[in-house]
Order: structure tokens, then C-alpha cells, then sequence
């Protein structure tokens, strides 16, 4: 049974949300479609293929929380780079919270925080006996 991770909800403020909200419509108006940057047919079986052999999220295994995962995460950013998409060594299974919070977080902090963290994850899955995915 998957343990809830603890909220990481922050308190609600309408104006800042609403900036948010704002700054959230513009950015996915200048995005080009998910498609075009990829998550197409290959990428929608290849996650699935992954989550069935990753289904927990990382982030909340490293707080010692069990919750599945539902997504797959790119640990560091493919702008775009087929390489970097697709290379499986970096994806990451997270719960939404996780991908949505934290995560989001540590990438705008930069690649190094992103690669501390994905030192971390990976010292803590060679523990566990996984070494990531090979597709
Ligand atoms: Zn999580």
C-alpha cells in the first residue's frame, strides 16, 4: 500500500497564484505542441516500458516514502537534444507532487543542484540493486 508522501502544498494566495497562472499561459503559448518536442507515440510506449519496471517515484524513495510514480521525468533538461531525450540512463520515475514541487525547484537552482540530487538517486538505486533502465 503506497504510503502518502507528506504535502508539499504551500499556503494559498490568490494574487500570486494568479501570476502564476498568468506567467504559465505564456510560456505554454510560445512552447511549441508536445509533439513537436518529442512525446510522441515512441516516447508515450517507452515511458510506460519504464514505469512498469520503475513504478515508484525517486524523489519520495529518497525521503523513505513508497508512492508510485506516473510520470517520467527528463533529470536534466533535453531542450530539444534527441540524445538527452532519449537517454534513459537520466529519466526518472516521479509522483506529480515531486515532479510539480521539488524537482521544480532543484532545476531552477541549475544542473548542479540537479546533479548532486542525481548522485544521491543513483548511489540509492546501486543500494537497492537497480542501476536504472535500458530500454
Ligand atoms: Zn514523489
Amino acid at each position: 500500500m503506497p504510503v502518502k508522501p507528506p504535502s508539499l502544498a504551500m499556503p494559498r494566495c490568490a494574487a500570486p497564484k494568479l501570476k502564476q497562472d498568468d506567467a504559465k499561459s505564456r510560456y505554454d503559448a510560445r512552447r511549441e505542441s508536445s509533439t513537436k518536442r518529442g512525446y510522441n507515440v515512441r516516447w508515450r510506449k517507452a515511458r510506460l516500458t519504464f514505469l512498469a519496471r520503475e513504478p515508484l517515484c525517486l524523489m519520495c524513495m529518497m525521503r523513505g516514502v513508497v508512492n508510485a510514480a506516473v510520470l517520467v521525468d527528463h533529470w536534466f533538461p533535453h531542450k530539444g537534444d534527441s540524445a538527452v531525450f532519449w537517454n534513459t540512463k537520466h529519466w526518472a520515475p516521479l509522483c506529480e507532487a515531486c515532479h510539480n514541487g521539488p524537482k521544480q525547484a532543484l532545476e531552477s537552482r541549475g544542473r548542479r543542484a540537479l546533479e548532486s540530487v542525481w548522485i544521491k538517486i543513483i548511489k540509492a538505486r546501486e543500494m537497492m540493486g537497480g542501476g536504472g533502465s535500458n530500454l
